[in-house]
């Protein structure tokens, strides 16, 4: 590591005006990113002075979901309505330096607005997206932007630039629906005879439809992850790979690994598409690698939101119970669905799987024959439960999976679940002789 890269100082300066979206938590990972990987420092700033819109609510929301995901910062969370004094202390600098003058509003009151120069190239350094250059006679309104509003707030790009400067941030790197504001900010900087920063500015996030995207698409906000059973580290994954590649194939990798790998070089000036497919395809992923305990930790909130009673459940149980389900589950929510026929009493058939095993020609005499067999078995292991099934589909000159699917129905509600002999051995010997006679009462019932 070079001394200068020890210099580098970033921050994430998110609005509180709602919850964290999937583009501020990717602006806010990619600038973790550029931190860790370069041993520099993450600044956190909230922009709350937009005073209509700002709440303390969202300013938590936002820390709640940037701590989920792992992104820790260095210094603050700073307020911008806290540090009004500095913004006005500039401005009186600017006004003293005729740079910036008040403008009255008869309605509102005093504003101070500042005047960009006349016919001049404003030209910033932009990592992504190389230099950009724009004319100063279209920036603002007329060249004239304003910097404190008459509520005495500063507006977000005065504020901005202000602390950017004060705060010695190196790289200011965020959405490039930015760069427009850009040039503004640069002028202030000069204006003020400060150093300007390095800028990446990182490319929309697309939905498949092509549109930016938004709440319409369902995917925006990084609580919807949380609470849909999404893991913290296959999110912290995704959005990595949303405008970023290692240069490889590469796609699962460790927070450790991105932050190693990291470079702005590699970041897109393209825009990125969401692919919600490929989330929940890297989800699965991580839950099949996870050790049962932990996975049952991480489950154990959604099991507790649906009813489920876990403490009449023997810890083997459970564990055996994530084993066999975390290969199956995409998510969390997947998995307390698709585990509910073990921890609660009353079985929530599925329709579909009713009609075409349970309803099937012969499925009532199959289901007897297993609940007595059941019933002559002492020991419900796997290997007589094979045993026994296996001869009773040669018996019945059937195939397997004719015998098994109905067992399966009967059981668990549906007709996906781990292999017949451990369902079979999950629900245990009672349990399952009482449902498969709920199923037979169920199928005479509907004859
Ligand atoms: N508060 C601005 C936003 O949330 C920050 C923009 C910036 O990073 O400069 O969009």
């Amino acid at each position: 590591m070079t001394k200068e890269n020890k210099k580098i100082r970033v921050r994430f300066a998110p609005s509180p005006t709602g919850f964290l979206t999937t583009g501020g938590a990717r602006t806010a990972l990619f600038n973790y990113l550029f931190a860790r990987h370069h041993n520099g420092k993450m600044i956190l700033r909230i922009e709350d002075t937009d005073r209509v819109r700002s709440t303390p609510e969202a300013t938590r929301m936002v820390l709640d979901s940037l701590k989920w995901l792992g992104l820790d910062w260095d210094e603050g969370p700073f307020y911008q309505s806290r540090r009004l004094d500095i913004y006005k202390k500039y401005a009186q600098k600017l006004l003293d330096e005729g740079k910036a003058f008040y403008e009255e509003d008869p309605a509102k009151g005093k504003a101070v607005v500042f005047r960009i120069k006349e016919n001049t190239k404003i030209v910033f350094k932009d990592l992504i997206h190389g230099n950009i250059s724009f004319d100063s006679d279209n920036i603002g309104r007329d060249g004239y932007v304003v910097l404190m509003k008459s509520d005495g707030f500063p507006t977000y790009n005065f504020a901005c630039a202000i602390d950017d400067s004060e705060m010695g941030i190196t790289h200011v790197i965020r959405g490039d629906d930015h760069i427009s504001n850009t040039p503004k900010q640069v002028a202030l900087y000069e204006a003020l005879g400060k150093p300007v920063p390095l800028f990446a500015h990182i490319p929309l996030i697309l939905g498949q439809d092509g549109s930016k995207l938004s709440k319409r698409h369902g995917h925006n906000y990084v609580m919807e992850y949380k609470d849909q059973g999404f893991l913290a580290e296959s999110v912290f994954n995704f959005l990595s790979l949303l405008g970023w590649a290692p240069g490889d194939d590469t796609e699962l990798m460790s927070p450790d690994e991105i932050v190693r790998r990291f470079t702005m070089e590699r970041v897109s000036h393209t825009p990125a598409k969401f692919d919600f497919a490929k989330l929940t395809w890297m989800n699965n992923q991580y839950l099949k690698k996870m050790e049962p305990a932990d996975l049952f930790a991480l489950a154990k909130p959604f099991f507790e939101k649906a009813g489920y009673d876990l403490k009449s459940v023997p810890e083997k149980e459970l564990m055996k119970l994530m084993e066999l389900y975390r290969e199956r589950a995409k998510t969390l929510s997947e998995l307390t669905e698709a585990t509910g026929f073990f921890f609660t009493p009353e079985l929530n058939y599925d329709q579909k799987s009713v009609e075409k095993f349970l309803k099937k020609d012969g499925s009532k005499e199959i289901l007897s024959a297993v609940r007595d067999g059941l019933k002559n078995m002492s020991d419900l292991n796997q290997e007589t439960l094979e045993g026994f099934l296996r001869d009773l589909t040669k018996q019945k000159n059937l195939k397997f999976k004719d015998v098994a699917q109905p067992i399966r129905v009967a059981l668990t509600g549906t007709c996906v679940s781990p292999g017949i002999f451990e369902t079979i051995e999950l629900v245990g010997k009672e349990k399952a002789i009482t449902r498969i006679e709920e199923a037979i009462k169920l199928i005479s019932n509907s004859k």
